[in-house]
């Protein structure tokens, strides 16, 4: 009997002493992969999930997040509501995000209880630009000059110090899709700018002059595994995505410098899951823009021109799975349906392509509504394409 104690007592030592960012063993079929955030991304998640036969709980603070009809659970709370996050733990196994910008509380309470995949570590840099960029030059990796802009005379200062004649003024924090961003030419405009910024942290970056955007959407799994996809070419208009382009004009050496720069930064982050890096290129190489610690718009392709689409290598990834073959078997270009594009939808299925809807009720300007992908059989290049060197 004492001895039954004692081995008891012992095991529950052992697990109050265990990591809770530990996964013992691989997520199996019919365990629960919990994701924060309910939009597109986590609904595509969610459909990766389902195929694998692993189950999701998504968690949102939209009363008709999309991911919600694809979920066998969800919960619609705030992410600041300790309770309904201490109870989303303990229904699922491990647990992902959608979106970068979760509060770092909300992370913090629930690594107490269940493997949180990406790291904390991982959020907490690229939720900020100036950590973001000093952490990417950390590792030898060139980005845009930049400097901080804590005051008005950094603002002005700063303008000087990243020797460009153009220059982005950008918050620090919640910018996406070109939000919290303006173009600046002169100090006087930099600092009229942090003003309407409202004085926030921001960071001054020198205008970069791109042939074209591109970005690497790459995999790394729990045992340090790591995959990437070909870098698409991408488009944009009013800062939002609109086209995604694979094979993209990149020569063979960039795509390698291209994995070369997403395998130091996932390597460096201990990164667990899909991430995206997104890319200037130009005449004098690569320079990075930013880190995406989640799925990527620029990687939804992957879905029909790859073996494995990047939403299924995220959840093999976070359950300890091993990965799947990132390899494309087809070329792609990829539109994102946007606000007004949705009404269109009877044409769209008309035009053919592989349509893929989110479900939103209401369609608002700049709001993704879906998107679709044209494939063709794989070619090394577009018809009468240069490359970029
Ligand atoms: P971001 O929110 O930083 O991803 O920026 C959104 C878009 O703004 C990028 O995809 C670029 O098209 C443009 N952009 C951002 N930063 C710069 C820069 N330093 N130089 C030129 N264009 C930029």
């Amino acid at each position: 009997m004492a001895q039954g104690a004692n081995a008891i007592r012992r095991q529950k030592t052992v697990r109050t002493m265990s990591d809770p960012q530990k996964l013992s063993a691989p997520v199996p079929p019919g365990g629960t992969i919990g994701i924060l955030g309910g939009g597109q991304l986590a609904r595509m998640l969610a459909l990766a999930a389902a195929r694998l036969g692993l189950k999701t709980h998504v968690f949102s603070d939209v009363r008709d997040a999309p991911a919600f009809q694809v979920t066998s659970a969800h919960t619609y709370a705030s992410y600041r509501n300790a309770e309904a996050l201490r109870k989303f733990a303990q229904a699922v196994d491990v647990i992902t995000f959608e979106f970068e910008n979760v509060p770092s509380e909300s992370i913090d309470t629930l690594s107490l209880l269940k493997p949180v995949r990406p790291n904390a570590r991982s959020l907490a840099i690229t939720q900020e630009r100036f950590e973001e960029k000093s952490f990417v030059s950390s590792l030898g990796i060139a980005t845009a000059a930049f400097a901080p802009v804590n005051s008005a005379a950094e603002a002005r200062a700063a303008f000087g110090k990243i020797s460009s004649q153009r220059a982005v003024l950008k918050t620090r924090r919640l910018g996406y899709d070109g939000k919290g961003q303006a173009m600046v030419s002169s100090p006087e405009q930099a600092v009229a700018a942090f003003e309407a910024f409202r004085e926030v942290p921001c960071i001054l970056e020198a205008f970069v002059t791109f042939d074209f955007e591109a970005s690497i959407v790459a995999v790394r799994g729990s045992d340090g595994t790591f995959a990437a996809y070909d870098p698409p070419e991408n488009e944009h208009g009013d800062h939002i995505l609109r086209r995604s382009i694979v094979p993209s004009r990149l020569s063979a050496a960039r795509v390698e410098e291209a994995r070369e720069i997403a395998r130091k930064v996932g390597d460096a982050l201990d990164y667990v899951g899909t991430f995206c890096v997104e890319l200037f290129v130009t005449a004098d190489g690569l320079l990075v823009n930013e880190i995406a610690p989640r799925v990527h718009n620029s990687g939804h392709w992957t879905i029909d021109a790859c073996a494995a689409s990047q939403f299924e290598n995220h959840i093999r990834a976070v359950a300890g799975w091993p990965l799947a073959s990132t390899e494309r078997h087809s070329n792609a270009v990829m539109e994102n349906l946007i606000g007004e594009d949705a009404r269109n939808w009877q044409s769209v299925v008309r035009r053919g392509g592989c349509l893929h809807l989110y479900g939103k009720s209401e369609i608002r300007d700049g709001r993704k509504m879906g998107h679709i992908t044209w494939v063709k059989p794989r070619s090394a290049r577009r018809p009468n394409q240069k490359t970029s060197d």
